[in-house]
């Protein structure tokens, strides 16, 4: 298919550009010092990349902002996936010393955040633990499995604020952090539920967003809650 790809910093302020870091073509230049994880990609049987895969996982593995506008079907979910994996091995609180998860995950629906969760499941080692969290769900089962101690939150946003707000889930060790499909929460409704956690999340945390548009919604949350993020667009070439 004929793939547009378009890379950009967005900046606030002109004079803080930075370069941004170079695509990989394969996995093992993106991976080749993380064997476990290169290991679960070749059993999926992935021939190559995806180009959203391809610019994030550098741009993600530097430790920097990114927006992946990209339709569905483009690999958006490994694209975040496999960076917030290795960012919880490195993460500078010792993993003894951390009090509540590392990483958080919000996405629009149950079904897309059981989807995660799934692979979330076939990519996890080295003992990392997640959890989903979403409306409907049994609310005493979810409480049991975070405070049994979980590394990964995967959550829709209303259920995450009631067991943030209830103190349940504690979000100080948040040091990444998805929107996954932004304008579809935004359209949702969520976006109270969004901000009202994001604003107790540690500042210098990195942060993700996931978008199939790019509407006016989508772009202020994005200027609230992200630092010079690299913007990555893959659409197709007759717009
Ligand atoms: P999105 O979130 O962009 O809608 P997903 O992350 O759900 O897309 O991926 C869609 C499908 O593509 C999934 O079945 C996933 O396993 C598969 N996939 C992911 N990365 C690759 C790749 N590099 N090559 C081939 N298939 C891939
Ligand atoms: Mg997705």
């Amino acid at each position: 298919n004929n793939n547009n790809i378009v890379v950009s910093r967005i900046l606030k302020d002109k004079n803080e550009n930075k370069p941004i870091p170079n695509p990989v073509r394969t996995f093992e230049e993106a991976f080749h010092n993380y064997p476990l994880i290169l290991d679960e990609i070749r059993k999926a049987g992935f021939q190559k990349p995806s180009p959203i895969q391809s610019q994030g996982w550098p741009i993600l593995l530097s430790g920097e902002d990114l927006i992946g506008i990209a339709q569905t079907g483009t690999g958006k979910t490994l694209a975040f996936l496999l960076p917030a994996l290795i960012h919880i091995d490195g993460q500078a609180v010792p993993k003894e010393e951390r009090q509540g998860p590392s990483v958080l995950i919000m996405a629009p629906t149950r079904e897309l955040a059981l989807q995660i969760e799934r692979e979330v499941n076939k990519y996890t080692y080295k003992n990392i633990k997640a959890v989903c969290i979403y409306g409907g769900g049994s609310r005493r089962e979810q409480v049991n499995i975070v405070t049994q101690g979980v590394d990964i939150v995967i959550a829709t946003p209303g259920r995450l604020n009631d067991l943030v707000q209830n103190g349940i889930i504690t979000v100080k060790s948040i040091t990444y952090v998805v929107l996954d499909e932004a304008d579809r929460m935004l359209d949702m409704g969520f976006e109270p539920q969004i901000r009202k956690v994001l604003y107790d999340i540690r500042p210098d945390r990195q942060t993700v967003m996931t978008s199939a548009t790019w509407p006016p919604g989508v772009r202020r949350l994005a200027d609230s809650y992200m630092e010079s993020p690299v913007q990555v667009y893959v659409g197709s070439l007759d717009l």
